[in-house]
């Protein structure tokens, strides 16, 4: 698979490229915004299987280069950033980062994640057997097939996680799902390093769709979508 790397750091990009190298993937280093970008350009050649993009670089903000990639491109983004604060991740998940990796990570955890992006982007809009077109929870309208979700008529965008999670607890409303059920069932995977993930996924739901208590925490169990009484 291709992979571009966004990396101002040559220490750090070299030591990278060479796990990446070692675990197949064909590397290609941009050490600017506007390198990154040039990168994803030629129509050519195989398109790139995802981006790492590193937040700090010299000539643009990251999240504005997330934001020009995602205006032209599908392509799986994960952000590398040292910024850990909950805040500046839901806005690169905004932005339509598919994840994202705090520095100092582990390559284990980034490779589990490279592939998990990879993975879901190959098997495409699947989100299990769903026999249902369409979910209606108070004013939240889901439509499955679209993955397209209102609110009072207004369409809101989420990311595709933010609408795969939001999908699996509005199919049972009222019933708390476990965490770990939630993080093998939307994100794939069972390791603990979701957890973080799973967290600011619920933040930027309830945020985005302007309903804090739809989503309740169930503490030390998971969550639960909470049907507006009204
Ligand atoms: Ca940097």
């Amino acid at each position: 698979m291709r992979l571009l790397l966004v990396e101002d750091d040559d220490h750090v990009a070299a030591a990278l490229s060479a796990v990446l190298a070692r675990h197949g993937f064909q590397v290609v280093h941009a050490r600017s915004g506007e390198e990154a970008l040039k990168a994803l350009l030629p129509a050519d050649k195989e398109p790139f299987g995802v981006v790492l993009l590193d937040l700090g670089l010299p000539d643009q903000d990251g999240y504005e280069v997330c934001g020009k990639i995602r205006k032209r491109s599908a392509i799986p983004v994960i952000m590398v950033t040292a910024r850990s604060d909950v805040r500046s991740r839901i806005h690169g998940l905004n932005l339509g980062a598919d994840d994202y990796v705090v520095k100092p990570y582990d390559t284990g955890e980034l490779l589990a994640r490279i592939h998990a992006v990879a993975r879901r982007r190959t098997a495409g809009e699947d989100t299990g057997p769903t026999p249902l077109a369409a979910l209606r929870i108070g004013q939240v309208h889901i439509e499955l097939p679209t993955r397209r979700v209102s609110v009072d008529g207004q369409e809101v965008q989420l990311t595709r996680k933010e609408f795969d999670l939001l999908a699996l607890l509005a199919q049972r409303p009222g019933v708390v799902f476990r965490r770990e059920q939630i993080i093998s069932e939307v994100w794939r995977t069972s390791w603990e390093g979701t957890g973080r993930t799973l967290e600011v996924h619920v933040a930027s739901l309830r945020s985005k769709l302007r309903l804090p208590a739809l989503v309740e925490t169930v503490r030390g169990v998971g969550y639960r979508l909470v049907p507006p009484s009204g």
